[in-house]
């Protein structure tokens, strides 16, 4: 089986078309085709430079960035770029600079200790009662943050035939596994039989309760969600879907009708978004993205501190960011918009969740609290008897 993505060079006059008639390319019809979208992704100095006035950060790092995580662009994402600005937060999270090949002291290249959790390869079990697949390396905008930036991007053959069904056989061994998250890359640039193939065969085995699918691609890639793909998820209930959103200027028309056709599948939708330093580290931004999110019945569900990968410091900010951006949600706004910030322990230690302090003392029978305002108070733990 083949990935549904194009070998095929992009179309040559693509790039001068999105610099003159970018408004007029987006009423074409292909505009709405995923498949040329892919096949049109812009992923060469040469074509960005027609496009964009480039920084010499940005030229130096496109340069250096090829094989792993090299550019690649959708038409769509780089129409959200604001081409007028070098700090646009679209543009950070697409467009390579050169400090990316600056290494931090404490960087690594397998950050959440993953390949040492492997029983079998593409398949990493870290927590008792679930498993992460990892089926592609490809995705349709490589994230310049990527804590997998060390597997991905080459757009090599998904996993075979054979390594899927080692990996089954494993998940069918361990009555402890209830969960599979499938995620890569990014599972949704698969073809749908494709993808189809492996929920059948994942869902044959009697203790799994869920699937999960971890994936970017209703941000950088909506047209990807179409009637096809919603039609074959929705046989393999309960499906759940977790997408990647960083900024909430990635929430467009596109988005929405991507997430309510997911949403109108019985798919129940959740975000996960990592803290990026110049993109979404103020607490308005984060505050507007979580809005935007809950508007389009995708649940805020994980803020992530960026991990210390290889390349990443200058995405990197102080955890105290992220403690302040929940203390600056929590109560101030509605429950469903405060997602769990957490740091993946470096080496493989899983998610553990930090936040600001509301349990100031405990003692016996009596907590002391504060609430979000500040104010303290005393909850007697009066159990009865
Ligand atoms: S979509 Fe996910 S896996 Fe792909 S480049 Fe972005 S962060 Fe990495």
């Amino acid at each position: 089986m083949e990935l549904s993505i194009s070998s095929e060079p992009p179309s040559h006059n693509l790039a001068e078309n999105l610099a003159v008639e970018h408004e007029e390319l987006k009423q074409l019809h292909e505009w709405k085709d995923w498949k040329w979208q892919l096949k049109n992704r812009i992923t060469t100095l040469e074509q960005l430079k027609k496009l964009i006035s480039l920084t010499p950060s940005e030229e130096e790092g496109i340069k250096r960035s090829k094989g792993r995580l090299a550019m690649a662009i959708t038409p769509y994402f780089f129409s959200l770029i604001d081409k007028t600005n070098p700090n646009c937060p679209i543009r950070k999270q697409a467009i390579p600079r050169i400090e990316e090949f600056s290494i931090s002291t404490h960087d690594m290249v397998d950050p959440c200790g993953e390949d040492n959790h492997s029983p079998v390869p593409g398949l990493v079990h870290r927590y008792p009662d679930r498993v992460l697949l990892l089926v592609t390396d490809a995705c349709a905008m490589y994230c310049r943050y990527c804590t997998r930036r060390r597997m991905v991007g080459e757009e090599l053959p998904p996993m075979s035939t054979e390594q899927f069904e080692a990996a089954y056989k494993y998940i069918k061994s361990k009555r402890s596994i209830r969960d599979v998250l499938i995620s890569g890359g990014d599972p949704l640039m698969l073809k749908t039989e494709h993808l189809e193939y492996y929920l059948k065969r994942l869902r044959s085995i009697s203790h799994i309760d869920i699937i999960r699918l971890g994936t970017r691609v209703p941000a950088t890639l909506p047209m990807r969600i179409d009637k096809e793909l919603c039609e074959m998820l929705k046989k393999y209930h309960p499906i759940y879907l977790s997408i990647h959103f960083s900024h909430p200027r990635e929430i467009t028309e596109y988005v929405k009708d991507a997430c309510s056709m997911l949403s109108d599948a019985g798919i129940p939708l959740g975000s996960q978004t990592v803290l990026l330093k110049g993109i979404n580290d103020k607490p308005s931004v984060m505050k507007k993205l979580m809005h935007e999110l809950l508007r389009i019945r995708v649940r805020p569900y994980y803020i992530y501190q960026c991990d210390p990968v290889t390349g990443t410091g200058h995405f990197r900010t102080p955890v105290a960011v992220g403690i302040n951006i929940i203390e600056k949600l929590r109560g101030h706004t509605s429950g469903y918009a405060v997602p769990t910030f957490v740091i993946d322990a470096p080496g493989g230690g899983g998610k553990i969740p930090v936040g600001p302090t509301y349990l100031i003392s405990q003692a016996k029978d009596k907590v002391v609290l504060r609430n979000y305002q500040g104010e303290i108070f005393e909850y007697f733990e009066d159990c009865g008897g």
